[in-house]
C-alpha cells in the first residue's frame, strides 16, 4: 500500500494564499470555521492529482491531528477533496521528538499493511518543515512554505511513490 504522510500548514496552505486573500480582500473564506478556512483548494486540487494517479492513501502527520481524523477529513473533504484520509500519527509528545520518528512509529505499527518497516519504500512525506530521520530521506519532499503543495511537487511525488520511476499515467 502506498502512503502519503501528510503534513498541512505549509503544503495546503501557504503564504501567498494568505497575502492574495488579504491583498484581495478576499471573503470568501471568513465566515468558514477555523480549520475550513486554512486550506487553500488549489493544492487540494494538487494532492487529488496526487491520490488518484497513484492510488496512495493519506496518513495526516500535521498537528491538526489533535483535532482528530473525523475533523481533518471534513475540512479536506469541504474543498473537494477524493482520497482516503486511512489513519493519523501517533503523538509522542516529547520536546525533543522529530516528526520522522512519529512516522517510523506509524509504519512500525502497520506492518500488517504496509510490510516490514525496513523494507517498506512506497511511501512519501510532504512536509515544509526537515525534522525527518536520515533514512527517510529519499522519500521526504520538502515543500515550499510560500506556495504550498504544486503540481512540480506532485510530479516527484508520483515519482518517489514509483521507486524512482517515471511512469506514463496509464501505468500508474
Ligand atoms: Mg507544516
Amino acid at each position: 500500500m502506498k502512503i502519503i504522510f501528510l503534513d498541512i500548514d505549509g503544503v495546503l496552505n501557504h503564504e501567498r494564499f494568505y497575502k492574495e486573500r488579504h491583498i484581495k480582500k478576499n471573503k470568501t473564506f471568513d465566515n468558514l470555521p477555523h480549520r475550513f478556512s486554512q486550506i487553500d483548494p488549489e493544492c487540494v486540487q494538487n494532492l487529488n492529482s496526487l491520490c488518484k494517479d497513484t492510488q496512495a492513501k493519506i496518513v495526516i502527520s500535521s498537528t491538526w491531528r489533535s483535532d482528530g481524523i473525523e475533523q481533518c477529513r471534513n475540512a479536506l473533504e469541504f474543498h473537494k477533496f477524493k482520497g482516503e484520509i486511512l489513519d493519523i500519527t501517533p503523538n509522542l509528545r516529547s520536546d525533543n521528538c522529530l516528526r520522522g520518528n512519529e512516522i517510523l512509529t506509524w509504519v512500525k505499527d502497520n506492518e500488517a499493511l504496509v510490510g516490514p518497516y525496513y523494507q517498506f519504500t512506497e511511501y512519501v512525506i510532504l512536509d515544509d518543515d526537515s525534522d525527518m530521520l536520515y533514512w527517510q530521506r529519499n522519500n521526504f519532499l520538502l515543500i515550499d512554505r510560500f506556495v504550498g503543495l504544486t503540481m512540480g511537487n506532485v510530479f516527484q511525488a508520483k515519482k518517489i511513490l514509483n521507486n524512482g520511476k517515471i511512469l506514463n499515467s496509464n501505468e500508474l
